[in-house]
């Protein structure tokens, strides 16, 4: 009775494959739109100085306020716009809108703006980021552009004198998920990071799994000998606090300290920081 049959299973595949392809083409659709009608929106989240025990800064993280589906993940829709294209007109979007906002914090606070490799394609990205700072008034010091090894992995030669240009303007570049690619090693002998962002996967795994703590260490030892910060992602809970701290993290990021919020509930984070921020 439970024998596979095997056309109706290939029948199965093809029309969630269908579906699976209506629904990226229906989201790209949408999106088009969403840009028009502003249904984006930038969540701050922020970055602790661990020896400082002060917030230095805030990633930019988009979110889509979809009129029918909701808050939609930008796991979802960033592949979307990648494939699309639409990256360019909305990672535009978000580099200016960050700048924008970054521009009214102290000015000893720093934004962070993730930027797909489909933006280093595109021939104008130096000028859109001398752009976004000159028409915001933001120092190109408190501006930080996290990539990730997809950046370095095309056109690298290209990709690499990008990244030295952005520096040039002095702009900070973080290496985004570190350690989760192929080949992250190599990628800091290609280019001189300002940050590098030991992936969310290691530090979830921190006391359970002594081999996480290993590999923490030696990002963080490895960051150091190199003149590299280190920024623990995805701290959750105070064990995972103290080990980082311990192994000389230089910042974390994550829910224990605060999700990503919209602005308004972000920054007054700032201005609440008694004697710890993570008590
Ligand atoms: P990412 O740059 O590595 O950002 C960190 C992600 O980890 C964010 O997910 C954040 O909400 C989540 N996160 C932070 N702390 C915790 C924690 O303690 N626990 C858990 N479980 N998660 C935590 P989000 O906002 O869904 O973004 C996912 C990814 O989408 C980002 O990863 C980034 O690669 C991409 N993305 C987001 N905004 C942009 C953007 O404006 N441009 C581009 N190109 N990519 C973006
Ligand atoms: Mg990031
Ligand atoms: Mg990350
Ligand atoms: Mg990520």
């Amino acid at each position: 009775k439970a024998k596979a049959d095997g056309r109706g299973t290939f029948r199965f595949f093809e029309s969630a494959m269908d579906k699976e392809v209506q629904n990226r083409r229906a989201l790209e659709l949408d999106m088009r739109e969403a840009m028009a009608a502003g249904e984006f929106e930038l969540h701050y989240q922020p970055l602790l100085d661990l020896a400082r025990d002060r917030i230095v800064g805030f990633e930019a993280l988009v979110r889509w306020n979809h009129p029918s589906r909701g808050t939609i993940s930008p796991g979802i829709f960033i592949p979307v716009a990648e494939d699309t294209g639409l990256i360019v007109p909305l990672g535009e979007w978000v580099l200016r809108e960050a700048c924008a906002e970054a521009a009214r914090w102290p000015a000893d606070v720093r934004v962070s703006v993730n930027v797909s490799a489909v933006q280093f394609r595109q021939r104008n990205l130096v000028q859109l980021v001398m752009s976004a700072l000159a028409s915001s008034g933001l120092a190109p010091g408190r501006l930080e552009l996290e990539i990730t090894e997809s950046v370095l992995m095309q056109e690298s030669e290209a990709s690499v004198r990008i990244l030295h240009q952005l520096r040039a303007l002095g702009v900070r570049i973080a290496m985004d998920d570190f350690g989760t690619g192929y080949s992250s090693l190599s990628y800091l002998r290609r280019f001189p990071f300002d940050k590098i962002k030991i992936d969310r996967s290691f530090v979830k795994e921190l006391s359970a799994n002594p081999e996480s703590t290993a590999i923490v260490r030696a990002i963080v030892s490895l960051g150091r000998s190199l003149g590299i910060s280190t920024t623990a992602e995805g701290v959750e809970t105070h064990e995972q606090l103290e080990i980082v701290r311990a192994e000389g993290c230089t910042e974390i990021q994550g829910y224990l300290l605060s999700p990503p919020r919209p602005a308004r509930d972000a920054v007054p984070l700032l201005f609440r920081q008694h004697r710890s921020a993570v008590a």
